[in-house]
């Protein structure tokens, strides 16, 4: 007999309009110039998120560095020998990467830039609720902070939460899921798990419409829809593939089709286009009939990050990411537990919301 309820998360009604950063060709130049010089002189890598901008994407490749999903952002920079890793993306990434490598100086764009998945799911009122739950093993997905982390027994990517979870179950556990309702609700159809959800979402996944998804195929019936699981569930029930950012980027390099229909972030195009530059990727709609979308298919605190941010806390060393060493080691605990899940049973973990 198994359970799935869920739980009410703390709502987030501040989330921000999309503000993106516009240079013109003289101020990019300028900008990138004084970044690597700035980077040389620090012994720093970037670390850029799928949905950040092209600006920034192309700079961290550039520079050496890396475009990822938050949790390889971590551990690529944990292999650097840089002393200082700039993350580009939203806050619990420069947690993230501060967890895993406590001995860098991690710093980011813009601290204030955040995650509404992290910001529906605080450690008192997690702590809480899990203290009401002491007999379900806890896991939580990569989008939380490192104090909700270090109440978790597991930390998850999307890529893994499935294996994890159905692991969990065939030995008899119970699970307590956060932050993300439609992750969870996907995990739980998945494995048959006993799961009891946090009510957090994305504010990006969950603004796409299966009805405007439907319309868009009736005019592309060719196309392949990939969907993030961030999303709701009948959009999910649309999707060729459900997957992680790195798994749908994989997914437009080596499906047949010639057309995407593309349900999550769409700074994901950027790194789409050069996976399959012959390709139509088409952005999957959150707007139409019924759309309440803020952010329509971009992450608002995502778009925060810029050249101009970076190179002020560079020049200042703004924005650095500290945690407490004892929350770091809870933390870094349920981490562990995940990487060492993979590594036994070969599942990759790349790719967590959105990231
Ligand atoms: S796009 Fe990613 S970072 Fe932005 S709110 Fe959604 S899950 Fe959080």
């Amino acid at each position: 007999m198994t359970e799935h309820r869920v739980i009410t998360a703390r709502p987030v009604t501040d989330v921000p309009p999309v503000v993106e950063e516009q240079l013109d060709a003289a101020e990019r130049a300028g900008l990138k110039t004084r970044i690597k010089r700035l980077m040389q002189a620090q012994d720093a890598c970037l670390l850029a998120h799928y949905y950040t901008s092209g600006d920034l994407q192309d700079l961290a490749i550039e520079t050496g560095g890396c475009v990822s999903d938050s949790l390889e952002m971590a551990r690529f920079g944990h292999a650097a020998a840089a002393k200082t890793l700039v993350v580009a993306g939203v806050r619990f990434m420069g947690e993230t990467a501060k967890i895993l490598n406590p001995e860098k100086r991690v710093l980011m764009p813009e601290i204030k830039a955040e995650c509404s998945l992290d910001l529906s799911c605080p450690a008192d009122d997690f702590a809480k609720f899990c203290d009401q739950h002491p007999e379900r093993t806890v896991v939580v997905y990569a989008n939380t902070s490192a104090a909700v982390k270090a109440r978790a027994d597991w930390m998850v990517t999307s890529s893994i939460a499935v294996p994890v979870v159905k692991y969990l179950h065939e030995q008899g556990k119970k699970i307590l899921w956060a932050p993300d309702r439609f992750l969870g609700d996907y995990v739980q159809k998945a494995t048959g798990a006993d799961m009891i959800l946090w009510q957090g979402s994305c504010v990006v996944h969950e603004k796409f419409k299966a009805e405007g998804i439907r319309a868009l195929k009736r005019e592309h019936p060719e196309a392949a829809v990939l969907v993030h699981p961030e999303s709701p569930a009948e959009v999910i029930a649309l999707a060729n593939v459900v997957g992680s950012t790195t798994q749908l980027i994989n997914a437009v390099r080596d499906l047949p089709q010639p057309t995407f229909i593309v349900a999550t972030d769409n700074g994901i195009f950027h790194k789409m286009r050069e996976a399959a530059p012959g390709k139509l990727l088409l952005e999957a709609p959150s707007g139409g009939r019924g759309a309440t979308c803020v952010s329509c298919a971009h992450c608002p605190w995502m778009a925060m990050n810029g050249l101009r941010n970076l190179a002020h806390v560079l020049e200042s060393g703004a924005n650095e990411i500290h945690i407490p060493e004892d929350i770091r080691a809870k933390a870094v605990h349920a981490i562990d537990r995940m990487l060492d899940f993979a590594a036994a049973s070969g599942v990759t973990v790349r790719g967590t919301s959105g990231d």
